[in-house]
């Protein structure tokens, strides 16, 4: 029997996976790397475990929902435990905000920035509910095929004034300037642009709010490993080291796959978790169909990329909370740079994460596991030579970290690398080295993003983050459950 093919073992492609296998549906997942996971691959090193990737795990239940689908237990495959603050929000002139689930302690903190602001957050916190249950729990795993589908949705986004942006809303509401940027930075989490991205994305905050914020103990490649032993266990099979080269087409159905050490594997279905892009126009560029959509698709405008540092100290810093946002001197300029500037910003905001904080055993004992990220400009923006600029840029940051946050850092070193967005581009073969995919502005968001079944090619499906709903792993996952009930309805036909 041909069995369904899913490109890319990323985690919207291990849920899809996952969800047709337990439906009975024979499934090959074909990963090109040698480890699954994606964006959320692990680097191992002298004893050190770093996350390549995301960190922050929201949704437990989406997570949770895999599982029991397939009839198993999550605690027999992986613990997620509590992140508490949620974050650490730092800034320059030596503020602080541990945002945290606590409301009392969480308003103490927003007395002390404005006492002011305490009934506006109690307000704005009501509105980000009310888009959360408008466009996550009602819309976030719904197919959006066809314009009657979104005209549909229209009265709710505009009763939630979707057009404006995150952070006019945040601004709205809320009137410190400190506090504007805590309750607006999380668009930034998906690729989104605070000044840019729609207001729905404010629903990340009620999301947080109402399932917390969580860590897999052993790292987020515990999640992943996770998902693959259930995918495994249910009988479906997952090969490493299998670059898709090209899906091969037969009028308007795809018909298999070939890879680049010329394997072939025969297809009842493809899905792709590559990169969307890519997906028409490297693998699919063959077809009149694949190259037109890439043309198509190539106008859309694209998330930043990251810089991200992975770094291992000979000591743990118990004075960082698990998730720190270092803020630098600017935020609306230093967001406009990166999002339509063609260079590398003289300062940076950062995201730190110290994840033995909650889990020591990421690091040999005593050692702290670290990473910090920075939000950059993609190459289709700004040609920036990454060979000589991650150096520099590494140091930058190293020296800004040892001034401010982790003092003796440089000489408690043991292990350092870096991802640029040369490595989206070569590594996960990310068009223009975007690390969140397509930009989520209202104008790409929902039946203005790829769909999840391709218009052209009637057994060819997408999934990850360059479909609807988007990035992030709650994102992904949603992705994956809108993919699998369009495949399964056309399998049952
Ligand atoms: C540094 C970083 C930090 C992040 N932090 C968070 C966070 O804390 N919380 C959160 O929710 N989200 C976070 N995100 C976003 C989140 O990680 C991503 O949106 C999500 O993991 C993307 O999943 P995906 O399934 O779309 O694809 P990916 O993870 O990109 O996986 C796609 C897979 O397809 C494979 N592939 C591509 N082409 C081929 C081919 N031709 N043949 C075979 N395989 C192929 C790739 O190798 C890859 O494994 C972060 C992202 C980054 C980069």
């Amino acid at each position: 029997m041909e069995k369904t093919i899913v490109i890319g073992a990323g985690f919207g492609g291990l849920a899809l996976a996952i969800r047709l296998q337990a439906a009975g549906i024979p499934t090959l997942l074909l990963e090109q790397r040698d480890k699954p996971g994606g964006r959320a691959y692990v680097y191992e090193d002298q004893g050190f475990k770093f996350d390549a990737g995301p960190t922050v795990i929201t949704d437990p239940s989406a997570i949770e929902e895999l599982f029991t689908l397939a009839g198993k237990k999550m605690a027999d495959y992986v613990e997620l435990l509590p992140v508490t603050p949620f974050y650490r929000l730092c800034w320059e002139s030596g503020k602080v905000l541990d945002y945290d689930n606590d409301q009392q302690k969480l308003e103490a903190q927003i007395t002390r920035f404005n006492p002011k602001d305490v009934e506006g957050y109690r307000q704005f916190l009501a509105y980000s509910q009310a888009v959360f249950k408008e466009g996550y729990l009602k819309l976030g795993t719904v197919p959006f095929l066809s314009f009657r589908d979104m005209m549909k949705a229209g009265p709710q986004l505009a009763r939630l004034q979707a057009w404006r942006s995150v952070y006019g809303v945040v601004s709205k509401f809320i009137e410190d300037d400190y506090l504007r940027q805590a309750f607006s930075f999380h668009s930034l989490l998906v690729g989104g642009n605070p000044f840019a991205t729609s207001s729905i994305y404010t629903l990340i905050h009620a999301l947080e709010r109402e399932w917390g914020v969580w860590f897999a103990r052993g790292g987020t490649g515990a999640l992943v490993q996770g998902l693959v032993r259930l995918f495994e266990d249910l009988g479906g099979e997952l090969v490493l080291n299998a670059k898709v080269k090209r899906i091969e087409a037969a009028g308007s159905r795809v018909t298999g796959v070939t890879l680049e050490d010329g394997r072939t594997f025969p297809a009842s279905a493809v899905a792709s978790n590559a990169d969307v892009i890519n997906t028409y126009q490297k693998l699919l560029g063959h077809h009149p169909a694949g190259a037109q959509r890439a043309n198509k698709l190539k106008r859309k405008r694209m998330s930043n990329s990251l810089f991200v540092l992975y770094f291992g100290l000979n000591k743990q810093h118990t004075q960082l909370a698990h998730h720190t946002v270092c803020f630098g001197p600017r935020y609306k300029a230093l967001i406009h740079e990166i999002f339509n500037s063609d260079r590398l910003a003289d300062d940076f905001s950062l995201y730190l994460h110290a994840p033995c904080v909650t889990d020591p055993s990421l690091a040999p004992p005593g050692c702290g596991s670290y990473y910090v990220l920075a939000p950059v400009p993609h190459l289709g923006r700004a040609d920036i030579d990454w060979a000589v600029e991650g150096p520099r840029l590494r140091e930058r940051i190293f020296d800004y970290l040892e001034q401010r946050y982790m003092p003796g850092l440089r000489d408690q070193l043991v292990t350092h690398r870096i991802f640029t967005p040369f490595d989206f581009r070569d590594q996960l073969d990310a068009h223009v080295g975007s690390a969140f995919s397509i930009e989520p502005l209202l104008t790409q968001s929902a039946w203005f993003r790829p769909h999840n079944r391709d218009a052209h090619f009637a057994n060819l499906y997408l999934v990850g983050a360059g479909t609807h709903p988007g990035a992030g792993v709650p994102g992904v996952i949603g992705s994956a459950k809108a993919t699998a009930g369009l495949m399964l309805e056309a399998l049952a036909k």
